[in-house]
């Protein structure tokens, strides 16, 4: 008998795997270290691609998948805004945290390159000057190394009932879900095949991203859906209503055709299970890599969980200095949910090739029952 897959249990041992590692921007390599892990333990179904940018792109198949081609791909960002020293050696922010006013006296852990605890310490005074936000900080035990990096002080998880609270949500938790969905897939259709890719330097500017477009590591015809977790006040979303089916960001609306697909899977889901929830918004707090993809030419969609505490800043009022950082959350059935979706995208991604089709016969079908009545009067 095959071993039945449990869901929930994989996920808490993922959130486990992935959130105890720390990163910012260009300080990636504990996380990369652990996604690394994952794909080797399953070598039999994922084939592990390192591009030269140090984005990890994996080429998922189930038993049968064999020479089956991709179908869909999926993305999710690996950094988080954090503090790391310029080449000019002084301490940045890097990554949008703001104002900025709101980092001083504020705690932080630093850590060594490879994700080593290297003492905590406190932002002492910020400074904004030419487009960067140079910071001084004070140091506890242990010199600074190459590579050092440092994130504000929270614990890296914790549950509060259906609330997942981290330093980092943003986007350890879209890494997350794809990784369940990986483990899920290969357990429950045996004929999958598909990419994931997990992508470096997100905070400034989608930097890994646009490397790993530019060394073409995912085909260019492959449809490509960003994972990401968005400000709730940037799109009046609900934490705890469900995932959500992202048509577009601060920048740009996606491809309608992949939204089209992303929310027939959501509505199939819910047709199986009534309690089944997701919502479907613009969210405008920030952008994201989809956009990126889709500027590339490719077709591109997105879907997100809807985030408390956006980069740190305490809700509701962003603007509030005097309420500091804390740490970002989300919610454990957004995220189940998350997960479902993404299983059903790989299962229908053949349903890609024309998304629209249920639809366009709906609207054939009714203009074919009501249209006679047109001519009730003329
Ligand atoms: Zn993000």
């Amino acid at each position: 008998m095959k071993p039945s897959f449990d869901r929930e249990e994989f996920t808490d041992h993922v959130l486990h795997f992935i959130l105890s590692n720390p990163t910012a921007p260009y300080r990636e390599s504990a996380v990369l270290a652990a996604i690394d892990t994952f794909a080797k333990d399953r070598r039999k179904n994922i084939q592990l691609q390192i591009d030269r940018a140090g984005n990890r792109i994996f080429s998922v198949r189930g038993r049968r998948g064999g020479a089956r081609k991709p179908t869909i791909a999926f993305t999710a960002h690996l950094d988080h805004p954090g503090l790391v020293p310029g080449p000019d050696g002084k301490w940045e922010l890097l990554g949008r945290v703001w104002p900025s006013a709101r980092l001083a006296n504020e705690k932080i852990c630093y850590f060594k390159k490879n994700g080593e605890p290297a003492g905590r310490g406190t932002i002492i005074k910020v400074n904004e000057t030419g487009g960067r936000v140079l910071t001084a900080l004070s140091r506890g035990e242990g010199a600074p190394s190459p590579g050092e990096f440092a994130m504000f002080d929270f614990p890296p998880l914790e549950y509060d009932g259906d609330r997942i609270v981290g330093r980092v949500c943003d986007d350890l938790l879209g890494a997350i879900s794809i990784l369940v969905a990986i483990e899920e897939a290969i357990h429950t259709n045996h004929s999958c095949s598909f990419m994931a890719a997990f992508t470096r330097a997100e905070e400034t500017g989608f930097v890994g991203a646009l490397a790993m477009l530019k060394n073409r590591s995912i085909p260019a015809k492959l449809p490509i859906v960003g994972l990401e977790c968005s400000a709730a006040r940037g799109g009046n979303a609900v934490i705890g209503d469900g995932p959500i089916v992202r048509v577009g960001d601060r920048i740009a609306t996606f491809d309608p055709e992949v939204t089209a697909f992303l929310r027939d899977c959501a509505e199939s889901i819910k047709k199986d299970d009534p309690k089944f929830q997701y919502q479907r918004r613009l969210m405008q707090g920030g952008a994201c890599e989809s956009t990126a993809y889709q500027l590339d030419g490719r077709r591109a969609g997105a879907l997100c969980l809807a985030l408390g505490n956006y980069h740190n800043v305490p809700d509701p009022d962003p603007e509030d200095i005097t309420t500091g950082l804390a740490p970002e959350f989300v919610s454990k059935s957004d995220l189940d949910g998350l997960i479902r979706v993404i299983v059903r995208a790989v299962a229908d991604s053949a349903r890609l090739a024309d998304p629209w089709r249920s639809t366009r016969r709906g609207l054939a079908d009714r203009l074919r029952d009501h249209g006679p009545r047109l001519r009730e009067i003329q």
